[in-house]
């Protein structure tokens, strides 16, 4: 590749950022005032664009609407107190995005285009980095099929985006969560390791049911037997149990999550004893009624942790530990804040400056 790319950068006449109260942002409402896109046509990427934030056009055609050819990514960028945008592993965010864009028949994302697209993007809309305490950037990668035709098969032409939203500080309320027994996530041989529309949407339907059971969320199941726990909503979920950090094995049914890996890193580091293996619900509602879960939560971009409260199974209801009796999972969303937001060293290279 060239040594830069040739970004055309049309800058918003009309900026949003005085208009915008960062002490009470909604999340996904508000975006920056700039966004990134880049066109893969004749088998090459070309036509790289910084544009004032807009709708799209798009043909009514396209397998990105019909057929849900289309992947995404999530991560976040922090100011610290220099007042330098920080961005969290987006090496991760860019190997997870070509994985799933194999598995979809989707072209790969070059290293320089993906860094150059960031890099560009979030320094032309850096006063938009709330600098409030635990307020971030969300950054939102995405790629979809271009094509204007109806059929399905590998698509041509394609659109690489990137789009930001600010994020105030994220106080996840601790979380009710119902052991899903018949609706499935993945299955293996499916998508589920991809971030990809297709293992969303269909998602909602059982998340809503359980909702109005009462639950905040559902943690999903093998979709085979129903035997084996895998992830808690749009997140990944671990365990301490025995004093252990216990957690689903990666495999094809679970997404390899960014923060799941930023915890189990932390955690051996510190010298707690890691299991990732298969977790029976079984062992899960035994070890709860027994009290030997001292902590669950969910992992993930968008709360870093999430605390779970109550474990619902079968119509009974296990209440877990109280929150504040949280060693482990206080100690680690602190360290990671305090790497996000560069007042610790970075030891394990997770920052990227902008
Ligand atoms: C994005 C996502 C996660 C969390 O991944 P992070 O990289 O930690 O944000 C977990 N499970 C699912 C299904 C997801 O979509």
């Amino acid at each position: 590749m060239v040594e830069t790319l040739n970004i055309t950068i049309n800058k918003n006449p009309n900026s949003k950022l005085d208009q915008v109260d960062f002490d009470n942002i909604q999340f996904g409402k508000i975006y920056t005032d700039h966004l990134f896109v880049a066109e893969f046509k004749n088998g090459e990427w070309d036509n790289f664009q910084i544009n004032p934030y807009d709708d799209l056009r798009i043909s009514p055609a396209s397998p990105s609407i019909h057929y849900g050819i289309s992947i995404f990514e999530g991560l976040k960028a922090y100011k610290n107190d220099k007042g330098e945008v920080l961005v969290f592993r987006p090496d991760k965010n860019l190997e997870r995005m070509n994985i799933s864009a194999e598995r979809m028949c989707m072209p790969l994302i070059p290293e320089q285009l993906y860094y150059e697209a960031l890099d560009t993007l979030l320094g032309i809309d850096s006063d938009w980095v709330p600098s409030q305490v635990g307020s971030s950037l969300y950054v939102r990668p995405f790629l979809f099929s271009d094509d204007d035709f109806i059929g399905i098969r590998p698509s041509q032409d394609f659109r690489f985006m990137i789009i930001t939203c600010p994020v105030g500080a994220y106080y996840s309320k601790p979380v009710k969560v119902n052991i899903e027994d018949h609706f499935v996530r993945a299955i293996e041989g499916g998508s589920g390791f991809c971030k990809t529309g297709c293992n969303y949407g269909p998602a909602i339907y059982p998340a809503k049911l359980a909702q109005e059971k009462g639950y905040d969320q559902l943690i999903w199941t093998d979709g085979k037997d129903h035997k084996y726990i895998e992830e808690s909503g749009t997140m990944n979920i671990m365990f301490i149990m025995d004093g252990k950090l216990v957690t689903p094995a990666l495999g094809d049914t679970i997404l390899n999550g960014i923060t799941r890996d930023s915890v189990l890193t932390l955690a051996r580091d510190w010298g707690v004893e890691v299991e990732e293996r298969k977790i029976e619900v079984d062992e899960v509602v035994t070890a709860a009624k027994e009290g030997r879960i001292q902590e669950a939560f969910g992992a993930g971009t968008a709360a870093t942790i999430a605390q779970i409260e109550l474990i619902g199974h079968n119509g009974t209801d296990y209440k877990l530990p109280a929150v504040e009796d949280r060693e482990f999972s206080h100690k680690v969303l602190k360290e990671l804040d305090d790497i996000k937001y560069g007042r610790i060293e970075d030891k394990f290279g997770w920052i990227h400056k902008v």
